[in-house]
């Protein structure tokens, strides 16, 4: 009988704002107004679209990334 437990050393990450590194969401922004575009697959942690950000192609919502807790 084998009694082998894996160690718990999955690292946790946390999805965050790349711009203010406030918690974000997988989840589109609570509001959203469509003359903005189609609305971002992330938002902050309480809703609001992440931080918006100059782009070649005009300020645009940040990106999420992944950072480790
Ligand atoms: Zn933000």
């Amino acid at each position: 009988m084998t009694n082998t437990q894996l160690p718990t050393e999955a690292q946790r990450f946390i999805l965050v704002c790349s711009a203010c590194h406030e918690l974000a969401a997988m989840k589109p922004p609570r509001e959203w107004t469509p003359a903005w575009g189609s609305p971002p697959p992330h938002s902050h942690w309480d809703g609001e679209p992440l931080c918006a950000v100059m782009t070649r192609t005009g300020y645009r919502s940040a990106e999420p990334m992944l950072v480790e807790t």
